[in-house]
């Protein structure tokens, strides 16, 4: 069973945007039970909940967008609040995007454990694939299916033969998303950046924010994990799960994927009623939490 849990205090972090390339002050801000992770873009007093209805433009990042308004590149805090088991917060941004901060969601991790976890003692109900649904064709792909707990199965393979092919397959614990995953940082290619850089992305890119490959070369120095490549896919792939806003239960298998995939996968689920149910807190467990209401009834019942 998952409970609602929020920070205790608020916390605070500026960076550059990895896209946009412009200076962001980004606030964390505890809040109550059943608000969701909820974006508030300070500058233009427009809020945004993080839903899978709302993600947009989905090449190389995860941008949540409502009335006009943008937050962009949300999906490394996503994946440390996912990873984190925080489910109420709003995130406060000075501009459209948020900060990259070393590229990865180690940062944010250490930003939410900063601020203290506040056990909310309201219990959420969680998402259970029923059947197997599927998005993609070809080589790219990706199942959610049946499954007892988040598991991931992910596959990744590049021409460059500094990454080449990589796989990451486990449950998604805790421990594991802190250790294993979060620090694990965004890459991009060197041939790629001047096409990026000519549709205004990638402008806040750096050795210092980004991994960044050329052909058999790593140019921005020591890797932290030999596969760092796949472990940020899956990270980028716990940031859109996040986007269900309960905690999923499934084994999801990607083949070659990125966020359009996610956010179609999600969306494919969503619009399958009889693919998923949301599992209710157990019976047993809401009865404990009033264990005395019944018989109090009796005793007035009596009393009458
Ligand atoms: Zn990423």
């Amino acid at each position: 069973m998952a409970w609602q849990r929020t920070i205790l205090r608020t916390a605070s972090a500026t960076g550059v945007g990895i896209h946009g390339g412009e200076q962001v002050a980004l606030r964390l801000r505890p809040a109550p039970p059943g608000t969701g992770i909820v974006f508030v873009r300070n500058d233009i007093g427009i809020s945004i909940p993080a839903r899978a209805e709302n993600a947009r433009d989905l090449a190389y990042a995860t941008t949540l967008r409502l009335r006009g308004a943008e937050a962009r590149t949300v999906e490394h805090l996503m994946a440390a609040v996912l990873g984190t088991g925080v489910t109420n917060l709003f995130v406060d941004l000075s501009g459209a995007e948020v900060p990259i901060l070393d590229g990865s969601a180690l940062p944010f991790v250490e930003l939410l454990r900063r601020a203290g976890f506040d056990e909310q003692n309201v219990t959420l109900p969680e998402m259970r694939v029923r059947r197997t649904v599927r998005v993609g064709d070809g080589e790219r792909w990706i199942e959610l299916r049946p499954g007892d707990e988040l598991a991931i199965d992910y596959l990744v393979s590049y021409d460059a033969p500094a990454v080449g092919r990589q796989r990451f397959t486990g449950a998604i614990t805790p421990q594991r998303f802190a250790v294993e995953l979060a620090p694990a940082r965004t890459f991009g290619f060197l041939d790629e950046v001047p096409a990026l850089r000519q549709r205004g992305l990638g402008l806040g890119g750096s050795l210092e924010n980004c991994i960044v490959v050329d052909r058999g070369r790593v140019l921005s120095g020591e890797l932290r994990f030999p596969d760092e490549f796949v472990r940020h896919k899956v990270l980028d792939l716990i940031g859109d799960l996040a986007l269900l806003e309960y905690p999923l239960r499934a084994r999801v298998v990607a083949h070659k994927a990125g966020h359009a995939l996610h956010v179609a996968a999600l969306n494919e689920l969503l619009s399958n009623p009889e693919a998923w149910e949301l599992v209710e807190p157990d019976r047993l467990a809401a009865l404990s939490v009033h264990p005395y209401s019944g018989e109090s009834e009796f005793e007035a019942a009596l009393a009458g």
